[in-house]
């Protein structure tokens, strides 16, 4: 039942905001049938008084409960988007976004016209869409055009509980929006909808919201649960006790999908693997099995078709594509099928010690990287007389509710970007989850029947586990973030009303950050005046030009710049690169096991001597990865950015159609800008100059200074572990151009790099060659040219008399010479 948890007072005195009118919708039998199951809609009516009578309600249920795909529904027949006016649902997760529209429009019975969506590189929405679902980020580049959102009557934050940075700074913007509308007698609903308990942070807040927003809590878990702890304390090989859990549970335990929750993609393709083979189909009866078998004939055709037909004839012009030895048949084999994304278990296979009598178990991945036709699968019932196994990584914990799960298996450990917050040094670290995260993991048993949870670890780990996990805006550097707030004219971000503030030190390394890009008013200044004024700069024109682009300040800089001797395609396309992640498939992607490390060896192998072309000669090679960047994508392009080409090449197809996508919008975004600049997207441009080249390396100088990094030098080798190691700005520990690098075994003396990753060791990741005297043309305020600063830093080295690490002068060597480019 719907408990008001602290009803508000009336909120306004004025007659209540209700719109008159009743929306019919035409649901089909089945879809109302489903409906009326979930618990939401018994609910329907406290929630709309609620909304009806407050600008600001916070709805909390259990995931599966039909906020997301209910509410909306709600408030159209309720008349909400009848006088011109949509309804907006924001989620953290694109993923979601794009199927929550679907799903809303299909129980709807609405095109997609009406019911759409809005992600980053796309969208479906027209004139006559009146509910729209997009990603937060969406959402905060409409407040900086149309502050008070004026389009909107009514805007739902969905899934506030994952404390996305977006969701919290939408959050804080709206406190402040939602009177404003009030008062301009245009009012603007706002529901905060979240899954987990902890709405003290929006409710308790009272820098957010004057007066408190009532929570209507809807209690949702149709089925109990039971959890099982693990007696033992948890083991290291959590993904073998996954399998050992699966087989007992599909052994034993009667008919009900099982979802197992895991850290990684590549642990999530090895279970599959295993479980499909320890329990394989029946070849008459599978769909799946057919399909497979057809693309293995298929793959196999195209094969024998590429060895028989002439090298493709390159046109030196344009960017080499030149094929790869396709080495011997078995391990090329192999490697397609890696290629493929494996959710077809190509390896026909004899048998396996594990093979069982059971049902055969239809085993799907799951993971945001998945191709979406891929993920939709799991929404779909499974082949008659199987099982249902879905093997996932965080996505299905609350965005995504997959039907008929009865046994989750939860190996109690998440993959996580840990940032350094004043660095910005990330790496991927597995971790515990959240005992928030754990209570959610088993709540997606026992939707449909009462489900059981086995969790691989015992309960005195549980109690350990921190109960929820930290917002993200306290987690990583908000540079971004500071300048898209100094665009919508907040000049003190310090006083901004945040759920939870990030800490200061984030705070004052994103403003230094900005300053030195040469962005707030403050450039004129020495640095000690800089420092003082840092924490309240107005935002100055380059800022506001920077803040234009939809992208990080330094690539945004990087842009700003480039419509010097026609460099603004290629920056564009080697920003768009840099935003995407994984350009390069495998690359990263650590081998699930011993005979999977043979066969990445071989793809690495062949990517590796891809690069090397790319990276082409002299000066452009100077580029480094962004050069090889740059090739690849025009490579593709010239191909005609087949599927194909990408698997052939190592590319990963989605990057490079994101790709695509973002450079459209860049280009738009440059010429709203630039209006004379009259760019448009040419697939097929040329590589660049030697010159251009050049320029192009300035350019990302002047934008990814910060990230700047010495060779150090032989007379200064303190130990064996600064062998071939670099000086950065930010860090006092010795940092390595990565391996997958075309520059890694040249070694420039100055590199700037995109970012550091930590593994084994610190690695430099999409770097660059720079020459030293464009330093102190390019970056003054990172050049300190006297004698050392007059109070030590501790890093400061009496023997050679250089600064180490500090950062004004660890560069005070560079001599002043040719200035090259304008900033
Ligand atoms: P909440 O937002 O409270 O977590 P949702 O509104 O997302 O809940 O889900 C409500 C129900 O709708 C769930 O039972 C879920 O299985 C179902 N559902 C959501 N999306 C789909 C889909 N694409 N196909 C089938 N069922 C779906
Ligand atoms: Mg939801």
């Amino acid at each position: 039942p719907v408990v008001s948890q602290q009803a508000a007072p009336a909120v306004s005195s004025k007659p209540s905001c209700k719109p008159a009118v009743f929306v019919p919708v035409d649901r089909s039998p089945e879809i109302q049938e489903a409906r009326l199951k979930l618990p939401i809609l018994a609910e329907e009516q406290v929630i709309m008084e609620a909304i009806n009578e407050n600008p600001i309600v916070v709805i909390c249920g259990e995931t599966g409960s039909g906020k997301t795909t209910q509410v909306p529904q709600f408030l159209y027949e309720a008349g909400y988007t009848s006088s011109n006016g949509i309804i907006g649902i924001t989620e953290p997760r694109r993923v979601a976004a794009v199927s929550m529209s679907q799903r809303v429009a299909k129980e709807m019975n609405l095109s997609h016209r009406v019911v759409s969506y809005q992600i980053r590189y796309e969208g479906n929405v027209t004139d006559e869409t009146q509910i729209k679902f997009m990603t937060d980020g969406v959402l905060l580049k409409e407040v900086q055009k149309d502050f008070l959102l004026l389009k909107y009557k009514v805007i739902i934050i969905d899934e506030a509980h994952e404390r996305s940075m977006y969701t919290d700074i939408l959050i804080g913007l709206l406190s402040r929006i939602v009177p404003l509308r009030e008062k301009k007698g245009l009012p603007l609903k706002l529901i905060i909808m979240s899954a987990t308990l902890r709405v003290e942070d929006f409710t308790e807040n009272t820098r957010l919201f004057a007066v408190t927003p009532p929570v209507l809590q809807v209690d949702a878990r149709q089925f109990p649960v039971t959890v099982h702890f693990n007696k033992k304390t948890p083991l290291d090989d959590y993904s073998g006790e996954c399998f050992r859990k699966v087989c007992k549970i599909h052994r034993m335990l009667p008919s009900g999908g099982i979802l197992v929750f895991l850290t990684g993609q590549a642990e999530v393709h090895s279970l599959c693997r295993r479980l499909r083979k320890a329990f394989p189909f029946q070849k008459n009866n599978d769909d799946d099995r057919k399909e497979s078998v057809e693309e293995m004939r298929k793959f196999k055709k195209s094969r024998r078709r590429r060895k028989a037909a002439t090298l493709p004839q390159i046109n030196l012009d344009n960017y080499a594509v030149v094929p790869v030895d396709e080495g011997d048949e078995d391990r090329d084999a192999e490697t397609d099928d890696d290629i493929a994304g494996s959710d077809v278990d190509l390896d026909l296979g004899d048998g396996d010690s594990e093979e069982d009598s059971s049902l055969p178990l239809y085993v799907l991945p799951l993971y945001s990287l998945l191709a979406p036709e891929k993920q939709a699968k799991v929404f779909r019932p499974p082949p008659p007389g199987t099982r249902l196994c879905v093997v996932a990584t965080n996505v299905a914990e609350t965005s995504l509710t997959i039907p008929g799960i009865k046994y989750v298996v939860d190996c109690g450990k998440v993959k996580k970007r840990f940032y350094d917050k004043i660095t910005g040094v990330s790496s991927f670290r597995v971790t515990w989850i959240s005992q928030a995260s754990a209570n959610q993991r088993a709540g997606r048993a026992g939707r449909t029947e009462p489900g059981h949870c086995y969790r691989l670890y015992s309960s005195a780990v549980f109690m350990d586990f921190e109960k929820f996990s930290a917002p993200e805006i306290t987690k990583r550097p908000v540079e971004d973030l500071i300048l898209q707030m100094k665009a919508l004219n907040i000049e003190k971000v310090i006083n901004f009303p945040f759920p939870t503030p990030p800490p200061a030190e984030a705070l004052a390394a994103a403003e230094e950050l900005l300053i030195a890009l040469g962005h707030p008013q403050g450039q004129k200044h020495g640095l000690k005046e800089q420092q003082a004024a840092k924490l309240s700069c107005p935002i100055s024109p380059l800022g506001r030009v920077m803040a234009t682009f939809p992208v990080a300040p330094r690539y945004a800089k990087m842009l700003a710049l480039s419509r010097q001797h026609d460099c603004l395609p290629y920056t564009i396309t080697i920003v768009s690169a840099m935003t995407v992640r994984e350009l390069f498939e495998e690359f990263d992607r650590p081998a699930a096991s011993e005979e999977e490390t043979v066969k990445l060896k071989g793809k690495k192998g062949r990517l590796v001597q891809m690069q090397r072309i790319w990276a082409g000669q002299g000066s452009l090679q100077k580029l480094g990865d962004l050069m090889v960047m740059l090739g690849a994508v025009g490579a593709c392009e010239y191909s005609g950015c087949t599927p194909k080409f990408c698997e052939e090449n190592g590319l990963r197809y989605k990057a490079m159609l994101e790709i695509r996508r973002l450079r459209g919008q860049l280009t738009t975004a440059v010429n709203s800008v630039c209006t004379d600049a009259g760019l448009y997207v040419d697939p097929k441009m040329k590589p660049p100059t030697e010159a251009q080249a050049t320029y192009l390396r300035q350019i990302v100088l002047a934008g990814l200074g910060d990230h700047l990094a010495r060779r150090v030098q032989a007379e200064e080798l303190l130990d064996d572990k600064w062998k071939n190691a670099y000086k950065t700005a930010l860090l006092d520990d010795p940092v390595f151009i990565h391996p997958s690098s075309v520059l890694f075994k040249q070694l420039p003396d100055f590199v700037v790099y995109q970012e550091i990753v930590e593994t084994t060791k610190l690695y430099m990741k999409g770097v660059s060659a720079v020459e030293p005297e464009w330093i102190p043309a390019l970056l003054p305020s990172y050049c300190h040219f006297g004698k050392p600063l007059e109070n030590p830093p501790p890093s400061y080295c009496p023997e050679t008399g250089r600064i180490r690490c500090h950062r004004p002068s660890v560069f005070y060597r560079v001599s002043w010479q040719l200035p090259a480019v304008e900033v």
